[in-house]
This record gives C-alpha cells, structure tokens and sequence, in this order.
C-alpha cells in the first residue's frame, strides 16, 4: 500500500516559541495551521509521560480542527530533583507559564536539594515526544533528548523557557546564548523530527 503523503498539517500547541521552531523543521510544501487558526485551547495534560501527553495533544486537536495533526510535549528533567519539573515544565511557570517564575522554581528546589549545589555539575536533559494523529488514529510517536547540565545563574535572551539555564553537553553557552541556528541543529526536538519525518 502506498503511504499518503501529508500536504497539510495543523502544529498541535498554543506556545508560540514551540510553533515557531517546529515549522522552521517541517517541509516547505506542507500548509501548516496553527491552533489560533481555529481559536483552539489546550485540552489537559492528563499523562504520565511526555508521549501519552503529546498522543493527548494531537488527537484531541486533529479532532477539533478536522486536520492531521502534530503535537509535541516537551520538558526538563534534573537529576537530582528525581526527574523533575519533566511533565510538569510549562506548569511550573504558573498559570501564565512565565518562564521567570519557573526558572527561579527550578534554583528554589536545587538550593532546598543541596546548598552546595552551584559547585556542581547538575545533569540534566531537555525530552521531546512528537506524535502525529489524523483525528484519534495514531500515525506517529517518537521521542529524543540532548543532556547537558544547569547553569549557575540564567544568561542570554534566545529561545524560550528554560533555554537560560541549560547547558547542553560539550557546549560551554546556554541554549539562551546560543545562536538559534545552533540550538535547533542539537536540540531535543530537532532529533524528535529527524526520527519523525519519515512518516511525513
Ligand atoms: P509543554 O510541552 O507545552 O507541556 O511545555 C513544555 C515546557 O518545557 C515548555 O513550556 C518549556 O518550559 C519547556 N521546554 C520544552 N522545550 C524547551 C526548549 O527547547 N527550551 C526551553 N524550554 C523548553
């Protein structure tokens, strides 16, 4: 049987830093919609794992819109926090998702975890899951990381989250001082779609 090819494609998520990045990723051919589009909002991420949540976005959008859609779910996850805010990265900025609160969340609970803890290389990871759904039928579900570890204090503007405090693996800048160009030829999501694309 012949696959179908996708010309369309609804970008399963409300965050506008994620939209962005994930249509600099995706074919030129592809007409991509956006949730705003339809005036989506965001269904409940009732998961217990970045790909059950990411399964919950595109389904529930592809629904919606009567569109295929991809939908990510991404996070942060430190070690010596067990894992978290992972599934919980956007809600620890609070109802706003403010990144300010989030990041000053993320030293709270590193000083409360070990006062020593800036002396230390904090491992950490950014996860990404992808899925595609053409309304409740999976047609995808793929998951990547970049690991790295947590800067001492935030630096730089780029990005979006928590891209001023992760340093990835062999890199001595944030993903918030990098070059965007930079970010997106290492990151979690761009290893996501590399594994993704083929059933695009
Ligand atoms: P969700 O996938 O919409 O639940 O949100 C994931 C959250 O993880 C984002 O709101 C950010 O806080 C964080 N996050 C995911 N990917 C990145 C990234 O590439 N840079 C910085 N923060 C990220």
């Amino acid at each position: 049987m012949f696959k179908q090819k996708i010309n369309e494609l609804l970008i399963g998520t409300n965050n506008k830093g994620k939209l962005r990045e994930i249509k600099n990723l995706l074919p030129k051919y592809i007409k991509i919609y956006s949730t705003s589009e339809f005036n989506l909002k965001s269904p409940r991420e009732t998961g217990k794992t970045f790909k059950e949540n990411s399964l919950i976005k595109s389904r529930y959008f592809s629904k919606k819109a009567n569109l295929t859609c991809l939908a990510d779910d991404s996070g942060l996850e430190i070690d010596i926090l067990k894992k978290r805010p992972g599934i919980y990265s956007a809600r620890w900025g609070g109802k706003k998702s403010d990144f300010k609160i989030a990041i000053k969340k993320v030293y709270r609970e590193l000083y409360k975890k070990d006062k020593n803890w800036k002396s230390k290389k904090i491992k950490a990871r950014f996860i990404c899951a992808l899925s595609i759904s053409h309304l409740k039928k999976k047609i995808a579900c793929v998951q990547s990381k970049v690991e790295g570890h947590i800067s001492s204090k935030p630096k730089g503007n780029n990005g979006f989250g928590y891209d001023p405090i992760f340093i990835p693996l062999k890199k001595k800048l944030t993903f918030g001082e990098m070059r965007p160009s930079l970010k997106h030829k290492i990151d979690h999501r761009f290893k996501a779609f590399k594994k993704i694309k083929k059933f695009l």
